[in-house]
C-alpha cells in the first residue's frame, strides 16, 4: 500500500477525531476519502503494525490513536480551549496529559489512584501541572515493554 494514502488515512483520522469529538469508523472514514471501505481497513492493519494505531481485535475498528482513545477509559480528560469545552478518553495517564499537550490548551484529567482507587484530578494550566490529591506517576514497566502487550500495559 501507497505511503500517501496511508498518511491519507492517518491525517483524516486525527483531524475528524479532534473535530467530531469522537473517532471516525472505518466507513465514515471511507466515506470522508471518497474510497472504498476496504481500503481503510487494509491501512489501519499497516498503521497498526507500524505501531501507529492500536484496533479493536474483533471489528478492525479503532482502540487507541494515541494520544486518544477511542473508547472509554479510566482517564477522563477534559480541555478548555477559549470557551469551548471538551472531553476525550486518554489510553493512560501518559496519554491523558498528551491530548491536553496535543491540543496546545488548559485541561484536567479525572481518573483514580491505580493502587487504591482513590479519586484524583491531575490539572494542566498555563503549562504547570498539578496533582489533587498530590501523587506520583507510576509505569510498572520500562517504556520499551510498553507494546509487549499495548492495550494491557
Ligand atoms: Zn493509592
Amino acid at each position: 500500500m501507497p505511503d500517501d494514502f496511508k498518511n491519507r488515512v492517518r491525517v483524516r483520522l486525527y483531524q475528524l477525531f479532534v473535530e467530531g469529538g469522537q473517532c471516525p469508523t472505518i466507513v465514515e472514514l471511507a466515506g470522508d476519502l471518497q474510497c472504498d471501505a476496504a481500503s481503510v481497513a487494509a491501512a489501519f492493519k499497516e498503521l497498526a503494525a507500524a505501531h501507529v494505531l492500536v484496533l479493536q481485535p474483533g471489528s478492525g475498528e479503532v482502540l487507541m490513536a494515541s494520544p486518544l482513545s477511542a473508547v472509554p477509559t479510566p482517564f477522563v480528560v477534559e480541555t478548555q480551549a477559549e470557551t469551548k469545552s471538551r472531553s476525550w478518553y486518554g489510553n493512560c495517564i501518559w496519554d491523558a496529559l498528551g491530548v491536553i499537550s496535543m491540543m496546545q490548551c488548559d485541561g484536567r484529567v479525572l481518573t483514580s489512584c491505580g493502587c487504591c482507587g482513590e479519586s484524583m484530578m491531575v490539572s494542566v494550566f498555563k503549562g504547570a501541572v498539578e496533582a489533587t490529591p498530590a501523587g506520583t506517576v507510576h509505569f510498572a514497566i520500562p517504556a520499551r515493554r510498553w507494546w509487549d502487550d499495548i492495550v494491557f500495559n
